[in-house]
């Protein structure tokens, strides 16, 4: 492979940026990539920016998502463990409302635990 400024001259690497093949007078080492010139600096410099920005906002996605599950999860335990109470209790009315709350509560523990199993597959 040659240069692409120099057609006489042999490539020793690839702008990270454009691709362009580059000799060893054209390829700058530049925040340990090989990069071309001064503009494709600047635009390496901008998707390393982005990039960083990116894993920000998955973070916080990552933690809300964490969040809203751990949230459910203990809403959901404690709606079915309340269920439970009132179908053991002896009052009037109390083996209804405790299917009600589990009713409430199964799908809301469940909804918890998919969500973060989903989490946790995202983070590997
Ligand atoms: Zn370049
Ligand atoms: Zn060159």
């Amino acid at each position: 492979m040659r240069c692409f400024n120099h057609k006489e001259k042999d490539a020793v690497g690839i702008c990270k940026v454009c691709n362009k093949a580059l000799c060893i007078d054209c390829a700058n080492i530049y925040k340990n990539v090989v990069i071309c010139n001064e503009s494709c600096n600047n635009v390496y410099d901008v998707e390393l920016y982005e990039k960083k920005i990116g894993n920000n906002v998955n973070k916080v996605a990552l933690f809300a998502q964490k969040s809203i599950a751990v949230f459910l999860l203990i809403l959901g335990l404690l709606s079915t463990l309340y269920s439970i109470l009132l179908f053991i209790s002896i009052q009037e009315n109390s083996d209804f409302w405790g299917i009600v709350f589990l009713i409430l509560g199964l799908p809301i523990l469940s909804l918890g635990f998919a969500l973060l199993l989903f989490v946790i597959k995202q983070r590997k």
